[in-house]
């Protein structure tokens, strides 16, 4: 019988000031100066919106950390939820479960082919933390080539593997791991100076030099289209060779689709891109997280071919958690794959993508801070520069690290104060709306950030 006891709400006993006060002061604010960190009251949440303490209402462009795919509010996600919390809210994850093992067979319907066999994890970071361990325990080897502008999470093994610079107050991370990195696959400013389609693919060339001359490599960690560093879509022949190369060295490939995946780039997953003449790209493991419940609920999945699976029936797998397969985690992915079925989002984000891309290019034309915007689907960059020769960006990381506001936050602060929320870092913006965004949605977005960008032409027209 339900308690009949009433619930407070918090909002009786906290004033919003109060609220911020001690979310400051007992919380910490990520990957940031704490003293820097000014957290936004958020009280209500709904399609593409979400609205402030204050009653101000922000259009969400990013799908706050590119994970709400399907908007809030979502209802049969959320009823999903209440009934699994009536049901069973929790079994410990050596039991089967009809949560699971449904979520399992839905998995193999969208999924790239081969992928037969998934571990359950509550965020992206364990998931690749799990894909790292299956990758030493399957291949006996330790190495991990992963690449500079990336990111694949925060523990002490996946920021070990992350290329950006979120790693450096962490090195050199934890000891023996084994994480190299090669150069980011970025066609707009090649980090070893070769121009597409001239270069032949060299970054892949130097790849697997680092295979070769390395020994030991048991993977190759990639995130197929790179999320937080600049949406970096590789070109055409990248993933092909990649695969080759892999194959032929002995390595596994490893896709990080922890922000790429679920319809974002208007395929289910951004590996399915490539190769599509020769039967698709069939990455070793594939990691993800974020929309696989829209971020409702925590949830990851690192999934394996059957080949490294069946590995395990005669070795050991040393690995596991309380929270791994959590029916509260489950059931509201199988809503939500559903509803991206129902709503036809991956076609919807292909289309709404165009539209979005018109718009970006057309900004590109009028504003001279903007050095490239590029994306796929749903998923897009505005690359700022301080000047189109050197294509230098307008803040580095190293900035970051010493506390300076950069000039794309305040284009972001900007943009607030008309309404809109947009990821800004570094030098660019990742514009990530929800997959039901409307054209209207989408005009009011680009037109708020048209507005804000005079701050960046006016940074570099003043660079002179
Ligand atoms: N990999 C990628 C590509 C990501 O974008 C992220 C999160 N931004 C992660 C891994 C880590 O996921 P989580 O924050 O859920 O641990």
């Amino acid at each position: 019988e339900l308690s009949t006891l009433p619930i407070e709400p918090l909002s009786a006993t906290m004033t919003s000031e109060e609220v911020v006060a001690a979310t400051k002061q007992f919380n910490y604010g990520t990957w940031r100066y704490q003293k820097s960190w000014n957290p936004l009251h958020v009280v209500d949440a709904e399609g593409c919106y979400f609205t402030d303490a204050a009653g101000r209402r922000y259009l969400d462009f990013s799908s706050q950390l590119m994970c709400v795919n399907l908007g809030h509010k979502n209802p049969a996600v959320i009823r999903a939820i209440q009934e699994q919390a009536a049901t069973l809210p929790y079994v410990m994850p050596g039991y089967a479960t009809t949560t699971r093992a449904g979520l399992s067979k839905l998995l193999l319907e969208v999924l790239p082919a081969g992928l037969e066999k998934f571990f359950f994890t509550t965020s992206g970071t364990e998931a690749n933390e799990a894909a790292f361990k299956i990758a030493r325990m399957y291949t006996g080897k330790t190495k991990i080539i992963a690449r500079y502008r990336s990111y694949h999470g925060s523990t002490m093994a996946s920021i070990g593997a992350t290329g950006d610079p979120r790693r450096w107050p962490l090195e050199p991370g934890a000891k023996g791991q084994g994480f190299l990195f090669a150069p980011e696959v970025n066609c707009y400013k090649c980090p070893i100076k070769h121009t597409y389609p001239g270069c032949n693919t060299a970054c892949a060339d130097y790849l697997e030099h680092m295979i070769e001359n390395e020994s030991d490599v048991a993977a190759v960690v990639v995130e197929p289209v790179v999320g937080t560093n600049g949406v970096l879509i590789p070109p055409p022949e990248y993933f092909p060779r990649l695969r080759e190369i892999c194959d032929r060295r002995g390595v596994l490939l490893i896709a990080d689709e922890v922000m790429s995946g679920w319809g974002r780039t208007g395929e289910w997953f951004a590996v399915d891109h490539w190769g599509k003449d020769s039967g698709g790209i069939k990455p070793d493991m594939l990691v993800t997280a974020k929309g696989i419940t829209s971020a409702y609920v925590p949830l990851g999945v690192c999934a394996t071919t059957a080949k490294i699976a069946a590995y395990f029936d005669d070795h050991y797998f040393a690995h596991g958690h309380t929270y791994e397969a959590h029916p509260m985690t489950l059931a509201p992915a199988v809503a939500a794959i559903h509803e991206m079925q129902r709503l036809d989002l991956v076609a919807r984000s292909r289309a709404m993508g165009s539209y979005l891309g018109e718009k970006l290019h057309a900004l590109k034309a009028r504003h001279p801070s903007i050095g490239e915007v590029r994306g796929l689907g749903l998923f897009w960059a505005v690359e700022l520069v301080k000047d189109h020769g050197s294509k230098a960006p307008l803040n580095s990381m190293q900035d970051k690290i010493d506390g300076k506001v950069a000039v794309v936050e305040k284009v972001a602060a900007e943009m607030m104060k008309r309404g809109v929320t947009i990821q800004a870092w570094i030098s660019h913006f990742v514009i990530a709306p929800p997959l039901i965004i409307e054209k209207e949605e989408i005009d009011f977005a680009v037109d708020a950030l048209d507005q804000s960008l005079g701050i960046a032409d006016e940074y570099v027209a003043s660079l002179g």
